[in-house]
């Protein structure tokens, strides 16, 4: 048995800046990570979907060249080369963090599997690892739902996703969500037929109903078939094609070569041995964690995307800092204290920050809405990409913004002033007197507030 000062269990988005860290005031710590280092994010999330949305929003804006004064020609995608130009951008970013840790003083990586023995120790291969402070940071994986006949065919996750390098014929997406609409977008605009398949009423059901309407108008005017209210009731082979039944009211069938499964998430909870060292978790699966990310056993914390408090890289990056600053910097620093914020890279993108509208009618409050079509925004109207809206939703008492989505060009990056207000708790006043940069997307924020209106369905409205 090897006693460590930290046991890290995961490559996340958390576990190496926090290896990082330890090692730093000269702790020695053990890394465990039974898969590709940087996690869900470099590998399989973020990184290679960015990247691929950049190939398919050029490929998109090269056949709108009329728009804009020039011929690109029949404009083909060779997802060879787009599946090549991914793989080098994942590659750099994975084996930086592999590098970052191998080479860290005080650290030692072990390329295994994890799995918890009793509260302090950890079986790794055939090692047992001791210490009294162990982070958990094991990501989550993709849910693959019970549909009768999905076990007989051929599907694939955001993991497997990353090893195409070939133009699907017709790609059928189930799930009608973030990951779903991503996938969907950019295979449309690579040269697939797509068909997003939505058993909810509409597309993104978290968002408002405003904002899922105009984004499936949008993805429609691409040539993608959007089907929302669709129970999948089962799916089969039928010579290439895989055929999905679905119930929209009636039953029909809908077919394509290639079936992509994006209904969610699980956390990767189930074969860490949480029973052998008392760690709760909840009836998802997620660990059980307070405000400062502490589970149910003293000495173990879990962070990122299997504590249930965030699903995103930047979450998982701020559960690090909270507990790097309460166990070294002496701070206390709380969940509770951030606020909701993320995006949806479909192009436009949504930024968004806060409350939603139906969040701010639901917690009763007078409130007060300012919202500008993308139409209206001179720099939107120069590049040619004027779909979507921006809209701020304000507390009538307080001025304080409660809540922003921004679905527009360069709406991932203009949230952030709204963003960084709420933080300041700054009232929208503030906001209003500054003065932005033309010809900005941010430049409207200022002056779309001088036209706050009470909220309909509110106690202002
Ligand atoms: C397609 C897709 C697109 C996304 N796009 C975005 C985006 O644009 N922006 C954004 O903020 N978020 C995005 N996300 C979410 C984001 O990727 C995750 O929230 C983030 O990666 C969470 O990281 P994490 O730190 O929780 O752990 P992960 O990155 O999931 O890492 C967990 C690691 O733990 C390892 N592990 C698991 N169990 C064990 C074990 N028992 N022993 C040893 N090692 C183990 C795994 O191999 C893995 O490497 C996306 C996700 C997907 C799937």
């Amino acid at each position: 048995m090897t006693a460590y000062d930290a046991i890290i269990i995961g490559t996340g988005q958390a576990g190496p800046a926090l290896a990082r860290r330890i090692a730093g005031v000269g702790m020695q710590v053990a890394v465990v990570e039974r898969g590709r280092f940087g996690g869900t994010c470099i590998n399989t999330g973020c990184t290679p979907t960015k990247t691929l949305v950049a190939s398919a929003y050029a490929a998109h804006v090269a056949r709108r060249g009329a728009d804009y004064g020039f011929s690109a020609g029949d404009v083909k995608v060779d997802m060879k080369r787009v599946k090549a130009r991914k793989d080098h951008v994942v590659g750099l970013a994975n084996r930086g963090v592999e590098r970052s840790l191998k080479t860290l003083e005080s650290c030692r990586v072990f390329e295994a599997h994890a799995r918890f023995v009793s509260p302090r120790e950890v079986q790794v291969g055939g090692e047992v690892l001791t210490s009294d402070r162990i982070f958990i940071n094991v990501g989550a994986r993709a849910t693959v739902p019970n549909i009768p006949g999905l076990d007989q065919v051929d599907y694939l996750t955001n993991s497997s996703m990353m090893d195409i390098d070939f133009l699907p014929r017709h790609l059928l997406v189930l799930g009608g969500s973030y990951i779903g609409l991503e996938f969907g977008q950019m295979y449309r605009r690579f040269g697939s037929e797509v068909s997003i398949v939505e058993a909810g009423p509409r597309l993104i059901s978290r968002e408002d109903e405003d904002v899922s309407a105009a984004l499936a108008d949008i993805l429609a005017r691409e040539g993608i078939t959007v089907l929302p209210g669709a129970k999948c009731l089962r799916i089969n082979k039928q010579g290439d094609d895989i055929v999905m039944t679905v119930d929209r009211g009636g039953i029909s069938e809908l077919r394509g070569s290639h079936l992509l499964i994006a209904t969610g998430r699980r956390p990767n909870t189930d074969d860490l041995g949480l029973d052998h060292a008392g760690v709760k978790r909840d009836q998802r699966g997620y660990i059980v964690v307070d405000d400062e990310l502490r589970t149910s056993v003293p000495g173990i914390w879990a962070l990122g995307d299997c504590n249930g408090k965030g699903a995103f890289t930047h979450t998982s990056w701020n559960d690090y800092q909270i507990v790097a600053a309460n166990l070294f910097d002496g701070e206390s620093r709380r969940v509770s204290d951030r606020i909701p914020a993320y995006a949806l890279y479909t192009d436009p993108p949504l930024g968004r920050a806060g409350m939603s509208e139906a969040d701010v009618r639901k917690s009763g409050r007078p409130v007060l809405i300012a919202r500008l079509a993308m139409e209206d925004v001179s720099r939107a109207f120069e590049k040619g990409e004027t779909e979507g809206f921006m809209k701020i939703l304000v507390d009538a008492e307080t001025k304080e913004i409660l809540g922003a989505s921004f679905l527009g060009t360069s709406g991932d990056e203009a949230i952030h002033c709204v963003l960084d207000a709420m933080y300041a708790k700054a009232p929208y006043t503030l906001l209003r007197r500054a003065m932005h940069i033309h010809p900005t997307v941010a430049e409207f924020i200022p002056t779309m507030l001088d036209d706050l209106v009470p909220l309909p369905g509110s106690v202002a409205g």
